[in-house]
């Protein structure tokens, strides 16, 4: 199934909230289309329709496939390793969607948001311990080193990154060596640790039916 490569606003205003897939515009309200037109889009959009149980836990499934770029077969394989990981299979998912490389960089703050990350890999501007990566789906492990790679960084895009990574916060499991252009997991997250607004537990129930 291919990836989704339409309008990003449009999906936040299927899901109704803001999913964040744009970066800083995002952040102003005048130019979010979920705030500016906050109704589903198409034809039927401005009809209320009330959810079943199903509905609920679909939209909710869909809202989180959709933050973190995935296809369904990516995220369903993804659940189905998550529930076979001991302890909560929802916490052991998002776990796995945190670590894939292009959301490590997304969280390191070298790039405005995922979609932007899964491209700054796969244009093979990542080392991990100091060997070329440019799969954004590569799980990463803790400890090991995510640089941007040298030959890169003289690139001035890459340079902006770098200077803006400088004033965005980054996640307390993980660290950025900011002079160094580079960071590694220190823990893996806990759920409070990590910073996505859903509740796993409806996907957890739409997969176990
Ligand atoms: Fe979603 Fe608003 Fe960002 Fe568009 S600008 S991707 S609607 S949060």
């Amino acid at each position: 199934m291919a990836r989704y490569v339409g309008p990003v606003c449009r999906l936040c205003r299927r899901e109704g909230t803001k999913l964040y897939l744009k970066g800083d515009r995002c952040y102003n309200d005048s130019k979010c289309a979920v705030i500016k037109r906050a109704v589903p889009p198409g034809q039927h959009g401005q009809m209320r329709r009330k959810l079943s149980n199903y509905g609920i836990q679909l939209r909710e499934k869909q809202k989180l496939r959709r933050i973190y770029g995935l296809n369904e077969r990516q995220f369903k394989n993804y659940f189905t390793r998550a529930e076979r990981q001991k302890g909560v299979s929802g916490e052991n998912f998002l776990r796995i969607l945190e670590r894939r490389l292009d959301n490590v960089i997304f969280r390191l703050g070298l790039s405005d948001s995922r979609s932007e990350a899964r491209q700054f890999v796969r244009h093979g501007h990542v080392d991990i311990n100091g060997h070329k990566v440019n799969i954004p789906s590569y799980q990463v492990k803790i400890g090991e080193i995510v640089a941007v790679r040298e030959k890169s960084r003289s690139k001035p895009f890459v340079q902006e990154s770098i200077e803006q990574s400088k004033s965005k916060k980054v996640p307390v499991w993980l660290e950025l060596n900011y002079e160094k252009a580079e960071g590694r997991i220190i823990s893996l997250p806990t759920r409070q640790e990590i910073d996505t607004q859903i509740n796993e537990q409806l996907i957890v129930e739409f997969y176990s039916k």
